[in-house]
């Protein structure tokens, strides 16, 4: 396995539940601080690496938490009940294994369910509700569940170890939501430092993502960018059953540039330029569009008096689940997209974006030419 395989197994099998994201912010942190020597933090946990000095203010933001659960109740028999952490759909669940994260050390739990066998035809057609599933430690009752060490608010998380599939380029882990944003930030940290760039660049992940973007909140205040791109991944398309209104996008196709989603759209003028930069470079990319969800950007676009911000993302199959597919060529285009975007928002450019003029104060009449635009790239 080559370094950055190993790294993307370290990230996505880190745990890392929405406001327990203890272990995965040591990841990063330890990566972060290999790449740059100024790390900036808010004090919920998100965490940016810095490099370079003066200039605009870029930010790159991944987030670093995923979907996953809480102990909510040990009942008396010592099974464990779930509050989730981010959206789950109750037809994925049945039957996962999981991880409990206990004062004492993990232990191995499945998420039980019934036999086909006892199984009545209604009940077969039904997705069960979250609410009546319990995780299966092996205790046999709530006395023995807490000397193993449980205890309620404990995190539960998916077991699945990261995998090169015989397709090399295809990669199978818990979690690409949204480790995948994890290794392009690192990444692209890693390329800028041996290359000039005329801005100061924080690149880094987001606490809290799946259950409402709070980290990205936070975060922004904390950076206060002035041009931000929202680092995640976006729904494959390419599997049986999935129509075109559902998605589009194929893995190894390009990383995905949100036009739309039901947290934001994009900055116009940033929206030209990573599409021009893309074309320019000969990059593959898709165009995204995806009204049922939304990113980090969401916050980071409104914070203050508002950040031009861009969604680049990679394809990634089943997210939301215990495990993930994403093809690798999707994160090194990804990479190598950002890296030709940080170096290109100079002063002037990021001036040109936001409307100012070369002072920085006062609006340009851009109305004209905006009207000069092609009509649509799509
Ligand atoms: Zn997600």
């Amino acid at each position: 396995m080559d370094q950055d395989l190993q790294l993307m197994k370290e990230l996505t099998e880190a745990a890392g539940p929405p406001g327990l994201e203890v272990r995965i912010h040591n990841v990063m942190r330890r990566y972060l601080e290999q790449q740059t020597s100024h790390i900036l933090s808010d004090n919920l946990g998100s965490l940016v690496g810095c490099l370079g000095e003066g200039g605009p203010r870029i930010l790159l933001a991944a987030h670093m938490d995923e979907v996953a659960f809480m102990v909510s109740h040990i009942t008396r028999d010592g099974f464990l009940r779930l509050q989730p952490l981010g959206g789950w759909w109750g037809h994925v669940m049945l039957a996962q294994r999981v991880h409990v994260l206990t004062r004492k050390g993990d232990l191995t739990g499945v998420i039980g369910s019934k036999a086909p066998h006892v199984l009545s035809v209604q009940e077969r057609k039904n997705v069960l509700d979250i609410e009546t599933m319990f995780v299966d430690i092996g205790a046999s009752s709530r006395e023995e569940a807490e000397m193993f060490g449980v205890e309620v608010g404990d995190p539960i998380v998916p077991i699945c170890p990261f995998e090169v599939l015989p397709n090399p380029r295809m990669l199978m882990a818990k979690a690409w939501d949204n480790r995948a944003g994890c290794y392009v930030a690192l990444k692209v940290l890693e390329r800028l430092r041996r290359e000039h760039h005329p801005n100061t660049v924080f690149a880094g992940a987001t606490v809290q993502e799946e259950v409402g973007l709070r980290g990205a909140q936070t975060l922004a205040h904390t950076v206060d960018p002035d041009v931000a791109f929202a680092l995640d991944v976006g729904v494959a398309g390419d599997t049986p059953g999935m129509n075109q209104k559902e998605g589009h996008s194929r893995l190894g196709a390009g990383p995905l540039l949100g036009f739309y989603d039901n947290s934001m759209i994009p900055h116009l003028k940033l929206r030209d330029l990573v599409i021009e930069t893309a074309k320019k470079q000969r990059i593959p990319y898709q165009i995204d569009l995806m009204p049922g969800g939304g990113t980090d950007g969401g916050k980071i676009h409104t914070a203050n008096r508002g950040v031009p911000t861009m969604v680049i993302s990679v394809a990634a199959r089943y997210i939301h689940s215990h495990v993930s597919i994403v093809h690798r060529d999707d994160l090194e285009h990804a990479v190598r997209l950002l890296v030709e975007l940080v170096k290109q928002l100079d002063e002037s450019t990021v001036n040109r974006i936001k409307g100012l003029d070369r002072r920085g104060g006062r609006p340009q009449e851009e109305g004209e030419k905006r009207l000069e635009r092609e009509p649509s790239y799509v």
